[in-house]
């Protein structure tokens, strides 16, 4: 049985078993920057991870992947930042607001909110969208990142040099003479993959659960569609593509695209990069992994619904 965590040395070799377990066992330093605030824990408080983990345990089954091997984080993993770091994700447009709090660090397996964020979200009800409902879909877009097939090279070496993998998303970080160097590959298409089923999961909870007042949800569901637009209307672009070139539905298009973010699919693959190149159009794959401006994400939307 794959377990959706998995940690290397960067040669490829296995990690000893002691750093497999350490990296398993042991909780990240709180020194490290990290804290729970009395806000964070009264909201982890109130969510209900036994009903959180269900739902995603059910969405893995329904796209073939067995359910046990999820890397589903509970609140011991999940705290405060303060720092936001350069390299965090980037807005596709400045304008849009991504919804987002915090975010999921592959290396120490944890989930953050950043604290000044959160602040903000509280105090000035950002986007008309009651702050629990922003955590709780933050929540939920972050438990997709650690769900996602995770795969870390090198990271317990503390080495200059380091792979890691997160569902479509690949990374690599070097520190060289000249500085750090971070290259990411398909971070928008894993981006816009994880906010549509966060969305999926954040609508099953909301139901089966009293969490939220029934107006606060409407409010929340009629701005959702602004958090991470653009790479959203991307992955539906490409489903609408591969179903039309196929004959397949758009539908199990979709349970495939989970299947492959739980496998750690590389779409750079040589049968599937030459399938984008009949389907779509030559070196589409390409494109889509090194996309990182608003004109990169809006030339490949419009690839889609025009070739
Ligand atoms: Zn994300």
């Amino acid at each position: 049985m794959k377990e959706g965590r998995e940690i290397f040395k960067l040669s490829g070799e296995p990690e000893s078993s002691e750093e497999i377990r350490r990296d398993r066992d042991m909780l990240p330093s709180r020194s490290g920057g990290l804290e729970k605030s009395p806000e964070l824990e009264d909201f982890l408080r109130r969510v209900d991870f036994a009903l959180l983990y269900d739902i995603f345990k059910r969405i893995a089954e329904k796209s073939g992947i067995n359910p046990e091997t999820l890397n589903l984080l509970n609140p011991d993993r999940i705290f405060n930042k303060h720092i936001i770091e350069e390299g965090q994700i980037k807005k596709a447009k400045d304008n849009e607001p991504t919804g987002n709090l915090g975010g999921y660090e592959a290396t120490r397996n944890i989930i953050f909110f950043y604290i000044k964020e959160m602040e903000k979200n509280q105090q000035t009800d950002f986007l008309g969208i009651h702050p629990d409902l922003l955590k709780l879909h933050a929540l939920c877009h972050e438990e997709t990142h650690a769900t996602a097939k995770t795969i870390c090279r090198g990271v317990f070496a503390r080495s200059r040099h380091t792979k890691v993998q997160m569902g479509y998303q690949q990374s690599e970080f070097k520190k060289t003479i000249l500085g750090d160097r971070l290259k990411r590959f398909f971070e928008f298409f894993n981006e816009g993959v994880t906010e549509k089923l966060a969305r999926e999961v954040f609508q099953e909870y909301t139901v089966a659960t009293a969490f939220a007042d029934t107006n606060d949800l409407s409010t929340f569901r009629e701005k959702v569609d602004a958090f991470y637009s653009s790479y959203v209307i991307l992955v539906d672009a490409f489903i609408a593509k591969i179903s039309s070139q196929t004959g397949i539905s758009e539908d199990m298009v979709w349970k495939a695209i989970i299947r492959g973010m739980y496998e750690g699919e590389n779409l750079m693959e040589s049968e599937l990069k030459q399938a984008f190149d009949e389907m779509v159009s030559r070196g589409f794959a390409k494109r889509l992994a090194e996309a990182e401006t608003a004109d990169d994400i809006q030339s490949l939307i419009d690839e889609l619904h025009t070739t």
